[in-house]
């Protein structure tokens, strides 16, 4: 007799789901891709009371909306939003924090229901992720949703699938392939040694 399926889980919401694993309150984490806010106001509470969550996003309109999210909320003092590109991720954040985050998470492509002309790039995503790995701190958590069907997502995809595929010893990375996007969940092993 053929089995129910079961309900499909959105891959944003296994990233969350995973990334809650490694968070905890008074930890740091990071927000590559802030978009409408979901995932940075899912780490705020995580990491909530104490910890801090840094946020970048190109678009003024999505940092405005994630305000107002984490505001709504009561978490905006946990929160810092960069109007800025994730490639300049580790050199933008705070000494202190190099090496110590528990999570960084992408989720990459456009935002819904903005200007699908402000995309993530290969170049640049592939910069955040070096800078991400860099700040990620021992038994940290790197979540990326990459979207292959989107325009120019395929090379994206690629250039994502490539890095992960050369992560030095001591990084381990899990793959989750839906329809559509693919999830990667990518480790620092306690004892990895950090990208240079
Ligand atoms: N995580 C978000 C959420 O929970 O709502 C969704 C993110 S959305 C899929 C992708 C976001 O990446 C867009 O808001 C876009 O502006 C942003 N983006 C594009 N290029 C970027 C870059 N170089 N650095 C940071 N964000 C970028």
């Amino acid at each position: 007799m053929r089995q129910p399926e079961r309900p499909r889980l959105a891959l944003t919401a296994v990233a969350q789901s995973t990334v809650a694993g490694v968070l905890a309150a008074g930890m740091r984490a990071v927000d590559a891709t802030v978009g409408n806010g979901h995932d940075t106001l899912f780490l705020a509470r995580k990491v909530s009371p104490g910890g801090q969550v840094i946020g970048f996003d190109v678009q003024p309109a999505a940092i405005d909306a994630t305000r107002r999210r984490l505001d709504a909320a009561g978490l905006g003092g946990a929160v810092e939003l960069r109007l800025a590109g994730h490639q300049h991720l580790s050199d933008a954040l705070p000494n202190e924090w190099q090496g110590s985050a528990a999570a960084v998470m992408f989720n990459l492509g456009y935002l819904p229901g903005g200007d699908k002309r402000l995309v993530t790039r290969p170049d640049t995503t592939l910069h955040a992720l070096d800078g991400a790995s860099r700040v990620l701190g021992p038994a940290g958590l790197l979540s990326v949703i990459v979207y292959p069907h989107h325009p120019g997502g395929q090379a994206e995809a690629e250039a994502v699938a490539q890095w992960t595929s050369s992560r030095p010893a001591g990084w381990s990375v899990q793959q989750r392939t839906s329809p559509g996007p693919v999830l990667y969940l990518i480790r620092r092993d306690r004892n990895a040694d950090r990208d240079s």
